[in-house]
């Protein structure tokens, strides 16, 4: 007797994996029917392994496991999507269990479509940097697919949203319509069941997705792009926390497809890999890039004497505003921050209100009802909110502050200093969907002398050039607390400059000289780079060294214990345990850090070790935030 471990491939909702006795030990990666709630679900084996092997385990166990009636197997994963997860469960440190639901995808159809071949070539497979500018880019990719087409070769071509699918199927599709599959994921619409007939279709393919469908086999694809690769749209914000560039990377290797990987500011990671020769370049690699916004550096004076009032707006900065839209032009201002502040504090204890879940700083933000103005406390991480506190959980105070800047105390302020203006606001509460992001940004460039105001969220919507663009707050923009933050700074700058055809201002009060703003005003990619990996380099982040985040959160006694066997599994790595003050319902959220140099990693027994930790802890690789 058997038991085996399987992964159900069910659309939506989330289904952990199952296990179930049974006689067959069926092999890693066949797919079966299991019954889930009365319905036939497809599930893939994960494990068989003898009840011997397990007893102590089942003995323990609270349940009694199901005995599986024998089974016709329908499917069988690719060896090479097998060997994906197993490689990407040990470089992220995490369950392959979770990594295969993750990757694999959720349709009948393509777990069929995947039962056919992996290309076969005895060519050593390339990635290239391809460094241009959007336009730039897709003039290149459709010289790619030709080329491909020509050689009887189809063509993946992976971008991270669904706005930049639409983007993709205009710039790409002309005069080879019939061989374009598009897939967005998600529900199971008509639509997409035709696309996914299509293809067993013989002539070769340009297929563009998402990541959901990136994974999908078809022997004849010979070059995956992967476009936009800096998106924060190729990062999954659940368990196992996946960079999809990296599993796309992997896959392309085992699977011996070729990578473009795409975008004006590729991650310093990829850099440094073009630089030690393990990646190549698309082309002539551009030292400084030329683009059409002209980037002034716009230097507020402090007011800390109160002899210069507190205004958010230079008067250089409103002044050309004023004047683009004279002229009826149309202005961009970004605002990095959501809500009305970015946190919220106590002026007495320095308390900062915190989410209980992730320990991130609660954004305040203002909403209306009835013209009655409401104020909340909302989770940047799962976006739930909860009534303005009166005082201070910590010590009772009444002395709250809002520090920092957001985009309503931004909108305010615009509309006080520009009364008579049309003022369009594009962030997570006006663009909730993608029909309305859509709409905010056609209703912005109907009509002229308008400005919209808008977090970075709204960059991919601005697909026409603009006559001005401004950065609201620098400092609040480079203040954020990530090791990636100067190569996200310095690639929102360069987006403006690429988008606007006139000025760019970078409004800022304590960083003028800051050399980020510097090497971005003058397109300096060379410039830029050779800072950042030094600077990479003498930390050891990544690429040079990478970090695994462990949360866990509890009452202070059950943390203290989770610490005390964290400090005795991982002592000899150095973990670093460090944490955030208890939230308001007494929770205490805990982080252990671990930092391993490039060459350690991924170490077999470490990655024993993390995955024996109990599933209450949250691992993360590389997160972007440490803090
Ligand atoms: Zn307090």
């Amino acid at each position: 007797m058997y038991v085996i471990e399987v992964v159900p491939l069910s659309v939506g909702g989330s289904v952990d994996t199952l296990s179930y006795f049974s006689s067959i030990p069926y092999e890693r990666g066949s797919v079966i029917t299991i019954p889930i709630r009365a319905r036939d679900t497809d599930a893939v084996v994960m494990s068989a392994l003898p009840v011997s092997a397990l007893k102590t385990v089942l003995r323990a166990a609270t349940f009694t496991l199901r005995k599986l009636p024998p089974q016709i197997i329908v499917g069988h994963l690719l060896p090479t999507f097998l060997a994906l997860v197993d490689t990407i469960a040990l470089e992220r440190a995490q369950h392959q269990t979770d990594v295969l639901s993750a990757l694999v995808p959720k349709r009948r159809e393509l777990l069929l479509h995947a039962s056919t071949s992996t290309r076969r070539s005895d060519m050593l497979p390339s990635v290239q940097l391809l460094i241009n500018t959007e336009a730039g880019r897709f003039d290149e990719y459709q010289r790619i697919v030709r080329e491909s087409f020509a050689k009887h070769e189809s063509v993946m071509c992976v971008v991270p949203t669904l706005r930049s699918v639409e983007y993709a199927v205009r710039a790409l599709s002309s005069g080879i319509e019939k061989y374009v599959v598009v897939l967005r994921g998600g529900k199971a619409a008509k639509a997409e069941r035709e696309q996914l007939a299509r293809l067993s279709e013989t002539h070769p393919l340009l297929i563009i997705t998402t990541p959901t469908y990136a994974y999908l086999e078809r022997s004849d694809i010979g070059t995956t792009i992967i476009e936009s690769s800096r998106s924060k749209g190729y990062k999954t914000i659940k368990k196992p926390y996946l960079d999809h560039v990296h599993a796309l990377l992997t896959h392309a290797r085992l699977a011996h497809r070729n990578v473009i990987i795409g975008d004006l500011v590729p991650h310093a990671e990829h850099m440094v890999a073009l630089r030690e020769r393990r990646f190549e370049a698309y082309g002539e690699l551009p030292k400084r890039v030329e683009l059409p916004g002209e980037l002034t550096v716009v230097h507020q004076k402090k007011d800390h004497d109160g002899t210069i009032p507190f205004t958010l707006f230079s008067e250089q900065m409103l002044a050309g505003i004023e004047d683009v839209l004279a002229k009826r032009g149309r202005v961009f201002l970004l605002s990095a921050r959501r809500g009305l502040s970015p946190l919220v504090a106590c002026a007495d204890c320095g308390n900062i209100f915190r989410d209980a879940e992730s320990g991130a700083p609660l954004s305040l933000h203002r909403t209306m009802k009835n013209g009655v103005e409401e104020r909340w406390l909302v989770s940047q991480t799962s976006g739930a909110r909860q009534p303005m506190r009166d005082v201070c959980p910590s010590c009772g105070s009444w002395r709250l502050r809002e520090r920092g800047i957001g985009i309503q105390h931004v909108e305010t302020e615009l509309r006080k200093a520009l009364p008579d203006v049309a003022i369009t606001v594009f962030d997570h509460t006006t663009a909730t969907t993608e029909g309305k992001a859509r709409k905010i940004a056609d209703i912005f460039y109907a009509i002229h002398s308008q400005v919209m105001l808008g977090t970075p969220l709204a960059l991919p919507y601005l697909e026409k050039p603009i006559d001005a663009s401004g950065v609201v707050s620098m400092d609040s923009l480079l203040a954020v607390p990530s090791w990636r933050q100067n190569e996200e700074v310095f690639a929102t700058l360069l987006a403006l400059r690429e988008k606007t055809d006139g000025p760019v201002w970078a409004q800022t009060r304590h960083r003028p000289d800051d050399s980020v703003l510097a090497q971005a005003a003058k397109g300096s990619l060379s410039g830029f780079y050779d800072e950042e990996i030094e600077a990479r380099k003498t930390y050891s982040y990544p690429p040079y060294g990478s970090f695994v985040l462990l949360s866990y959160q509890g009452t202070k006694s059950a943390v203290d214990a989770i610490e005390v066997e964290l400090k005795e599994r991982f002592g000899a790595y150095g973990i670093l345990c460090y944490g955030m003050p208890p939230g308001d319902d007494g929770r205490v959220l805990r982080r252990g850090l671990l930092r391993f140099p490039r060459e350690s990693w991924p170490d077999d027994a470490i990655v024993d070790a993390i995955r024996a930790l109990p599933p209450t802890i949250k691992v993360e690789f590389d997160p972007e935030r440490i803090v």
